[in-house]
């Protein structure tokens, strides 16, 4: 059992703020894999592009700028810190910036085909969780257990706002609820890979969970593999 979880791959999606890679990154810990914030890639590239000035529906602009990106992550005293061409940017990707433009920049075919590249050379060896949006369905679609992790679209901004408000930065639960819901649309409603789940995937409902129920649940679901 302990040798075949070390190689197991674990897919989690949902929409913005569901929980994703709060309980992405605890099972990871308590299994001792890998853990793949996707989202993060995306809003490197995103970032990339705002400082750059490229233009967020120019894809061959896009992909040409994510050619030069070397996007990684490392541990450091237990926090997961992202890196693009080894600058830290593990806060500025977070930005009201970054959030409000990163669903059409993760909206391009040519785009989502390099970073599901990238991705999936990650997870070869095995030994991973990742979240997104298109993990079950086009990154990992043959992963041993795939989440579909959702939850009300209230409680998702009012867990964002707590989180945000936690970490002095002010925004008002209106204008986050909106922003989110914009970009819940999007993300569904693309062409290329929109935000579903998979056909295999297991829906776990988070409104009325707190992160240890949905951790002993997704721990019960792994028990099962
Ligand atoms: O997970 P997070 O909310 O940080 O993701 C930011 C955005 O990146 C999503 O709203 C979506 O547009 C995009 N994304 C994606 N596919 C993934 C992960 C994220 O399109 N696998």
């Amino acid at each position: 059992m302990e040798a075949y979880i070390e190689k197991i791959s674990i897919a989690i999606d949902g929409p913005a703020s569901a929980g994703k890679s709060t309980i992405a990154k605890k099972i990871a810990e308590a299994l001792h894999l890998i853990y793949l914030d996707t989202g993060a890639m995306y809003r490197s590239l995103t970032f990339a592009a705002l400082n750059n000035q490229t233009p967020f529906d120019n894809e061959k602009a896009l992909v040409s700028l994510l050619a030069t990106c070397t996007i990684a992550f490392k541990m450091e005293n237990g926090v997961q810190k992202v890196s693009l061409n080894d600058e830290d940017v593990t806060q500025q990707i977070r930005s009201m910036d970054v959030t409000n433009h990163v669903s059409e920049v993760s909206s391009h075919v040519a785009v989502r085909k390099e970073m599901v590249r990238r991705q999936q050379e990650i997870a070869e060896a095995g030994g991973i969780v990742m979240d997104g949006r298109d993990i079950g369905t086009v990154v990992l679609p043959h992963a041993d257990l795939k989440v579909f992790l959702v939850a009300s679209a209230e409680e998702r901004a009012s867990r964002r706002y707590q989180e945000l408000t936690a970490n002095g930065v002010e925004v008002s639960l209106e204008q986050l609820t909106e922003d989110m819901k914009a970009r819940d649309h999007y993300d569904t409603h693309r062409t290329a890979s929109p935000l579903k789940k998979a056909e295999d995937a297991i829906e776990l409902n988070t409104t009325h969970m707190n992160i240890e129920e949905v951790i002993n649940e997704m721990l019960s679901l792994v028990d099962k593999i």
